[in-house]
C-alpha cells in the first residue's frame, strides 16, 4: 500500500431516513456550494494524501447534488491526486437520485465502484424505510452504472424490516443474485437511539419483528448467498472472490485514512480525530484554521492492539494475534485465556489466525467485546 486511504464525506440527501444515524441532513435549502468551499478549504489546508490505495466518497447521498456540482467536488479531489485507473475509486449512490448524466460524471473522473443503497426490492418495505426511491428504481440504476461499464457495483441491502418475513427477503436476495452483482451489503436493521425508528420503537409504534425470525434471515444470507459464489469476508459483507471492497478492509485492518468534510473520521500515526458534525460549524471552523477537527484520542501500544483484534475479528480472515504484537510492540499474553475460551466455546477458530468460527458470527459483537 501506498500511503493513507481517502475519505470523503457529502452529507445531504434527499430526505432523512427514520432509521439513519449517520451525519447526513435532507438537501432542500443547503447551501451546498458553500460546503464544497468549505471541503475545499479543509483539502487544501490539511493536504489530501497525494497517492491513497483506495478513495471512498460517502454520506448522505454523494450522488444527491447536481451534475455540475457532482462534477466540481470529484474534480477537486481528482486534481490533488496521481492518476492511478487501478485504484479503487468507490463513490455512494442511492437508486433515485442517480441519472445517465450523473453516472457519465463519475465515469469521467475515474469512479470504478458504485455502491447503491437499495435497502430492499420491495415497495412496502421501502416505504416502511422511510425511503424515497421504488423498488422499479433500484433495477433501473443498477443496469445504468453498468451500461455505463463502471466495473464494480455493490448493493446495500437491510433486512429485518418490521413486517418482513423470511420468504420476502429471500425473494429480494433471488432477484439481486439474478442481476449477477459483485458485492452485496446485508445489514440487519438496527433501531439506532436518537432516531425516529428508536422512538417509535419506545413509543410503542413500531414493532421489530421476532428475533428468532431475524436470526433465519441472517442464516440464509449466508447460505444462499455462498450457493451463488458471492462469500462472506466481513459480518454484513459478502462478494465474489477479489471483489472484497478494499477501502472497508483498510478500516478493518486499522489502516490509515485521512477523511474530510463535517462529521469525517481520520487514523494518521496513531491519533484518531473527527471533524465537526454541524455543516454551519465545519464550515467555520476551516474558513477560521483550515481543520475543523472537534474530538482526538491517541491509540497507541496495548489500546491500539487490541482494537485491531476487534476489527480483525469482524472479517473471515480474521486475526494474527502474533503479527499485532509485532505492529504495536506489546505483549498480549493475557489475551490467551480469552481466546482459549472462546475456542472452547466454538467461537473462533480452533487454530491458524483469530477468526470467527460459523458459531461465532451471529455473536460476533459480544466476542469482540471480550477483547476489549
Ligand atoms: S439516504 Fe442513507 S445516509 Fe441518507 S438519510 Fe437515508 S440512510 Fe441516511
Amino acid at each position: 500500500m501506498t500511503g493513507p486511504s481517502l475519505y470523503v464525506h457529502i452529507p445531504f440527501c434527499e430526505t432523512k431516513c427514520p432509521y439513519c444515524d449517520f451525519n447526513s441532513f435532507a438537501v432542500l435549502g443547503r447551501d451546498v456550494d458553500g460546503y464544497l468551499d468549505a471541503l475545499r478549504r479543509e483539502m487544501d489546508a490539511r493536504g489530501v494524501p497525494g497517492d491513497p490505495p483506495t478513495i471512498f466518497i460517502g454520506g448522505g447521498t454523494p450522488t444527491v447534488v447536481t451534475p455540475e456540482q457532482l462534477a466540481r467536488y470529484l474534480g477537486d479531489i481528482t486534481a490533488r491526486l496521481r492518476p492511478d485507473p487501478a485504484r479503487e475509486f468507490t463513490v455512494e449512490a442511492n437508486p433515485g437520485s442517480l441519472t445517465r448524466e450523473k453516472v457519465a460524471v463519475l465515469k469521467e473522473h475515474g469512479v470504478n465502484r458504485v455502491s447503491l443503497g437499495a435497502q430492499s426490492l420491495v415497495d412496502r418495505h421501502l416505504a416502511t424505510l422511510g425511503r424515497v426511491h421504488r423498488a422499479a428504481e433500484v433495477e433501473e440504476a443498477y443496469r445504468m452504472v453498468r451500461e455505463a461499464g463502471i466495473p464494480r457495483v455493490n448493493l446495500d441491502f437491510i433486512y429485518g424490516v418490521p413486517g418482513m418475513t423470511l420468504a420476502e427477503w429471500a425473494a429480494t436476495l433471488e432477484t439481486a443474485i439474478s442481476w449477477r452483482p459483485d458485492h452485496l451489503s446485508c445489514y440487519a436493521l438496527i433501531f439506532e437511539p436518537g432516531t425516529e425508528f428508536h422512538a417509535r420503537r419506545s413509543a410503542g409504534r413500531l414493532n421489530p419483528i421476532a428475533e428468532d425470525r431475524e436470526l433465519a434471515m441472517f442464516r440464509y444470507t449466508e447460505r444462499r448467498l455462498r450457493r451463488a459464489g458471492i462469500l462472506r469476508y466481513e459480518i454484513s459483507n459478502f462478494a465474489r472472490r477479489g471483489e472484497e471492497c478494499r477501502h472497508n478492509l483498510v478500516y478493518w485492518r486499522n489502516g490509515e485514512y485521512a477523511g474530510f468534510g463535517a462529521g469525517a473520521f481520520s487514523y494518521l500515526q496513531g491519533r484518531r480525530t473527527g471533524n465537526e458534525r454541524h455543516l454551519g460549524r465545519y464550515a467555520e471552523a476551516v474558513r477560521g484554521r483550515g481543520d475543523a477537527i472537534a474530538t482526538e484520542e491517541r491509540l497507541e501500544g496495548e489500546a491500539a492492539a487490541r482494537e485491531t483484534i476487534v476489527l480483525g475479528l469482524r472479517t473471515s480472515e480474521g486475526v494474527d494475534v502474533e503479527a499485532v504484537e509485532r505492529r504495536y510492540g506489546v505483549d498480549l499474553g493475557g489475551l490467551r485465556g480469552t481466546i482459549g475460551r472462546m475456542r472452547g466455546l466454538g467461537l473462533v477458530a480452533p487454530d491458524g489466525p483469530l477468526r470467527l468460527a460459523r458459531r461465532g458470527w451471529r455473536v460476533a459483537d459480544e466476542v469482540a467485546a471480550a477483547f476489549l
